[in-house]
């Protein structure tokens, strides 16, 4: 019953990782192409074509490093164990540790410790 439901958890964020990850790309493309073709086509020779294409395309090729860094980025858990109440500092990266305190086996699903049986 709790394998289950952490292959649940597992999934799920694998699928938003996935997600994003695409949508970041996506969004950094169309910026690209957007800024290619202005540069290109709108100036028509001048520069004020690429005085707006440009930006857009350094937004094309930053915003999905940024987008990509908040994505891989973890959230720090302070909660106290569920047992003894120690106050227990891990990452959202971790999925199950042993608690200092009482040497509980404990579970990690969205940013909450859970007893594990
Ligand atoms: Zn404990």
């Amino acid at each position: 019953m709790a394998e289950n439901q952490d292959e649940h958890a597992g999934a799920r964020r694998t699928f938003d990782g996935a997600y994003g990850f695409s949508f970041s790309i996506a969004i950094g493309l169309v910026l690209f192409i957007a800024g290619l073709i202005i540069s290109l086509t709108l100036g028509g020779g001048t520069s004020i074509g690429l005085i707006f294409g440009i930006p857009l395309l350094v937004a094309g090729l930053i915003i999905p490093i940024f987008m990509m860094r908040d994505l891989f980025k973890t959230n720090e858990i302070k909660e106290p164990c569920p047992k003894c109440g120690e106050m227990i500092k891990t990452s959202d990266a971790t999925l199950q540790l042993k608690c200092p305190g009482c040497q509980s086996v404990i579970n990690i699903r969205d940013e909450k410790l859970f007893l594990a049986e």
